[in-house]
């Protein structure tokens, strides 16, 4: 596992010294660039750029083995695609859910009860799964994927809608993913906002080592996480994947996804 922060400053005379002499040499102006935390300086910069308030983004890399002996793994997207539709002013979240519990500050609580929505078939490229800008808890697929991959473990799937015509899409559908009962074993220091309105707990999107484990082995091969994620006005349940799952899908060299291992905590 590699700890990567890729840190932007806007660097003056001063701060290049501070970097220098601690062996990072960049050049004056706004500066990108990229430190893994196991590299000799780190320590020592990671203060610095607490006190500059530097741009920090954080990712993990993973190691083949490391993704291999992961009993379950989040399943991340690699690119997003398309809007549902209405665009117009979010009106697809009337259109396709229920929204009685739903809160517009945190964006905690829409119920799926109509199917998404798009403007046409997907752009697919060479890929097999995507997910749309916005709905960040659901992956859709190419329908011959359905039948290969999850029709055989029992994942069902929705159909998507032409926004114009109202018949249904050719080349997409989208996974009917469940959501887990069993709470994640997400530790007391990952950051997480209290909604000011509705007062529901939404976590800050984990990007620095493993995904955590579920208190209790899931059943399902893929299901959403109970808790949200993500910020201001997007909140999201997470996709988890089991360990065969992920074989077959690395196996089939199927793309627009990538993974990361969750880690049991002993504690
Ligand atoms: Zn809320």
């Amino acid at each position: 596992m590699q700890i990567i922060h890729r840190i932007s400053e806007r660097v003056d005379g001063q701060i290049q010294n501070q970097l220098s002499e601690i062996g990072i040499e960049v050049e004056r102006g706004l500066v990108t660039f990229e430190i893994d935390e196991s590299h000799p300086s780190w320590k020592k910069l990671e203060p610095m750029i607490s006190a500059w308030r530097s741009v920090d983004i954080v990712t993990t890399k993973f190691t083949a083995n490391e993704l291999k002996n992961a009993t379950y793994l989040r399943m991340a997207p690699r690119w997003h695609h398309g809007y549902p539709q209405p665009d117009g002013d979010f009106g697809y979240r009337t259109v396709s859910y229920n929204l009685a519990n739903f809160c517009s500050t945190c964006g905690i609580g829409k119920r799926q009860t109509s199917p998404i929505r798009l403007k046409g078939e997907p752009k697919w490229g060479r890929r097999h799964f995507l997910q749309l800008n916005w709905i960040f808890d659901e992956y859709f697929v190419r329908p011959e994927v359905w039948e290969d991959l999850f029709e055989p473990i029992g994942v069902g799937c929705l159909p998507v809608v032409d926004h114009r015509t109202g018949k249904d899409l050719r080349t997409v559908v989208q996974l009917d993913i469940m959501k887990t009962e069993s709470a994640l074993q997400i530790s007391d220091d990952q950051p997480f906002d209290t909604c000011t309105h509705c007062g529901r707990k939404k976590y800050r999107a984990i990007t620095r080592g493993p995904f955590p484990s579920f208190d209790v082995t899931p059943t399902s091969p893929i299901q959403k996480t109970k808790e949200y994620f993500g910020s201001g006005g997007s909140a999201w349940n997470a996709i988890v994947v089991s360990s065969d799952l992920f074989r077959q899908i690395s196996d089939r060299k199927l793309k627009g996804v990538h993974f990361i291992p969750c880690d049991r905590m002993t504690s």
